[in-house]
């Protein structure tokens, strides 16, 4: 026998048993996103490996070690987008969408790291990010928040998170910071590990995200971020506490989250799952104010977030959400050729007129006996059955496959009649026998 062939390790498969979670997500972020006045944009998923160099930055985890990289034939180096913001922000400047004009946008879509593959962190993954330009004032951070707190809502999700905070300055205040940091981490050497000391001199910054013990109990005493902010910072920051606070959504405001890319400024936020997961981090974002003008555009004030919709669907899953499989509301049985062709007729004429009814019908032939165990394993509510006494008299028999109830054989005209009336009476527009 020939070898089969596996997937590439970290990009996973999505089953027909599990599209329907991603389905209802996908609903309901498109539904929302749409109610809050965000326009889709769609990106393309390869782009030069020089735009992430220039804006995630080239001293990042995601550039340094997670990008899928490769030449193009004509030599060019190109790479698997791994975040979206920065294509967002060529493609915005590629088409003047960002100049003199504010822009909400969001885009769904797979994303690419070659990160060491366990549960919620996968080499191929989903985001779903949002991207706003031209607002500079922490009214824009709000509605972010907001709107991230009301996707959460409408996943059911609400007690499962918590939304974290920081201010992490402008690029001057976190340079002046950074020397101190240095200073401090440089004295305690010996206490940081591998990736903390390599980090000192790379990205100083990114250690205050370390989980090693050993260096946050360094960073307990560490000069503190806060300390060195400006006053446009704090005012800022401080306007958007007063705003959660009125909007009733609680945050934690966390000194030490900073965020792995390079293009951030002033405000950070997260929201962290309550359990004690390795993978805790379901959406993350921020302002990121110089990015547009190091891609080459104007300086344009720019903010988003993204959620990692794996992350979401673990949640879900955790939380004991039920997992709605999409079945059939009818299958429809025949006995021949004709009767088969019949079938297809008055199905596609039901599903015309009623276009969320789920129809199957029968194919591949064999008795009715076993045409009526496929129906039951379609989890079809209903079978209609086209026999040969109904071709002959021109009628069919409905039959209820989940409760006890006599089945009924009627004429074209009052079969139609009947679903109709059915449909009439149910709140989701299905059949229920
Ligand atoms: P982490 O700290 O978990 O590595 P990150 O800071 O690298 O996350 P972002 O680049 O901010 O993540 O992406 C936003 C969200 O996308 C994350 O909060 C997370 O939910 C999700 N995400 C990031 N990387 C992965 C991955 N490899 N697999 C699945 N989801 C991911
Ligand atoms: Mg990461």
């Amino acid at each position: 026998m020939t070898a089969s062939i596996q997937a590439v390790r970290g990009m996973n498969d999505i089953l027909p048993s599990e599209t329907s979670i991603w389905q209802h997500i996908e609903h309901i972020f498109r539904q929302t996103l749409n109610s809050f006045g965000y326009q889709e944009i769609r990106l393309p998923i390869i782009e030069k490996t020089e735009l992430f160099k220039r804006s995630v930055g080239e001293a990042t985890d995601i550039v340094e070690k997670e990008m899928y990289t490769f030449e193009d034939r004509n030599g060019d180096s190109l790479s698997l987008r791994p975040e979206g913001t920065a294509g967002c922000v060529r493609a915005g400047i590629e088409h003047g969408l960002l100049y003199n004009q504010t822009q909400r946008l969001w885009y769904m879509g797979p994303f690419f790291r070659h990160e060491r593959p366990q549960k919620g962190r996968y080499r191929q993954f989903n985001h779903c990010g949002v991207e706003t330009y031209g607002f500079a004032g922490p009214d824009i951070e709000a509605e972010l928040i907001l709107l991230s707190a009301r996707l959460i809502q409408q996943l059911g999700l609400s007690s499962a998170v918590t939304l974290e905070i920081n201010s992490i300055g402008t690029a001057s205040a976190r340079q002046a910071y950074l020397t101190a940091l240095r200073a401090y981490l440089t004295e305690h050497t010996e206490a940081l590990d591998e990736d903390s000391r390599r980090r000192l001199t790379t990205n100083p910054l990114r250690i205050l995200d370390s989980k090693n013990p050993g260096v946050q109990a360094v960073l307990n005493h560490a000069p503190n971020l806060s300390d060195y902010l400006e006053e446009t910072s704090r005012a800022h920051a401080a306007s958007l506490q007063n705003a959660l606070t009125q909007l009733g959504i609680p945050f934690r405001i966390n000194p030490r989250l900073v965020r792995g890319l390079d293009y951030y400024s002033d405000t950070v936020f997260e929201w962290l799952t309550n359990d004690d997961v390795a993978q805790n981090a379901v959406c993350a974002g921020g302002r990121y104010d110089h990015l547009v003008e190091q891609l080459g555009g104007k300086p344009t004030p720019a903010c988003g977030f993204a959620f990692g919709m794996e992350r979401l669907i673990l949640l879900m899953q955790s939380s004991g959400q039920a997992l709605q499989t999409h079945v059939p509301d009818a299958y429809m049985l025949s006995v021949d050729s004709a009767s088969h062709c019949r079938a297809l007729q008055i199905a596609d004429q039901l599903r015309k007129s009623h276009p969320t009814l789920c129809l199957m019908v029968h194919a591949g032939g064999g008795s009715l006996k076993n045409q009526f165990r496929r129906a039951d394993r379609s989890g079809a509510k209903m079978a209609f059955i086209l026999g040969e006494q109904e071709m002959q008299d021109k009628t069919i028999t409905l039959k209820s496959l989940r409760e006890d109830l006599p089945q009924r054989t009627l004429s074209e005209p009052a079969f139609f009649a009947e679903i109709h009336q059915l449909l009439a009476t149910q709140p989701r527009g299905v059949l229920s026998s």
